[in-house]
């Protein structure tokens, strides 16, 4: 079923075929099992601020680096965006309730995953907004030799973070690839949006408490409501119609 998405994607960008080489993953709520401690985080931050913030906030502005989403948050509450001094206070005190919070694990089948696509010759690129350096750096623990300097974007690389297709583009520049070459795994609307703008074939997996149609409705071009689990389980129908594209 996947080589009709394949190619209404082809059909849609007008790329000359879709030859898979690279997979482009975000971290948090596709590596690293982080996005309720990230909500708690936020919200124990922005509280602390007597500014109204919910879990359901928190997970709708998930892929946003951190001074957007305190820079919402502040035009709401106080009509005005945060300084740049307020802005880094706040992501620092995020930051503390986060790791407060305790230790990331990682997704269930993350693992498993990463093993079959190293397998599979694919080249592996995380495109993340986060600029959280524990989470960045237990990467290295969890996935070792995986995700390394030259294949990473992260909050530091960029001007504009998801949903700006930036990141994705920054990568694909990185990557020195071609967009037909490549799909990316995202869970998050606005991430989803990103990587679509970029031009880029987006498997959304649903691993929170976000309606599916939400993942839909921003363009991903497949969406899998079974999470890491059913992509794990798919993924060589996926790799074997993208190598019947050919
Ligand atoms: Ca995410």
């Amino acid at each position: 079923m996947f080589v009709t998405e394949i190619k209404k994607f082809i059909q849609q960008n007008n790329y000359p075929e879709f030859q898979l080489k690279a997979v482009f993953f975000d971290m948090d709520g596709v590596l690293l099992d982080s996005m309720e401690n990230h909500s708690q985080a936020w919200v124990k931050t922005m509280n602390g601020l007597d500014i109204p913030f919910t879990i359901e906030e928190a997970y709708l502005n998930e892929g946003r680096v951190g001074h957007d989403t305190i820079n919402s948050a502040y035009m709401r509450t106080f009509g005005r965006t945060a300084t740049l001094e307020e802005q880094e206070q706040i992501y620092e005190t995020k930051t503390l309730h986060l790791e407060a919070l305790g230790e990331i694990l990682t997704m269930p089948y993350a693992t498993e995953l990463i093993e079959k696509v190293k397998q599979q010759n694919l080249t592996i690129f995380l495109v993340t907004g986060s600029g959280q350096p524990s989470l960045l750096n237990s990467l290295d623990d969890y996935f070792p030799d995986v995700f390394v300097k030259e294949r990473m974007i992260t909050a530091y690389d960029v001007k504009q973070g998801k949903p700006s297709p930036e990141p994705y583009l920054k990568a694909l520049e990185k990557s020195g690839l071609n967009p037909w070459e490549i799909v990316v795994i995202e869970n998050a609307p606005l991430g989803v949006e990103s990587s679509v703008a970029a031009g880029l074939f987006t498997i959304a997996i649903n691993t929170g408490p976000i309606d599916t149609e939400v993942l839909a409705s921003s363009g991903a071009n497949l969406v899998l409501t079974g999470g890491m689990k059913e992509l794990y389980e798919r993924w060589n129908d996926f790799y074997q119609a993208c190598q019947a594209i050919k």
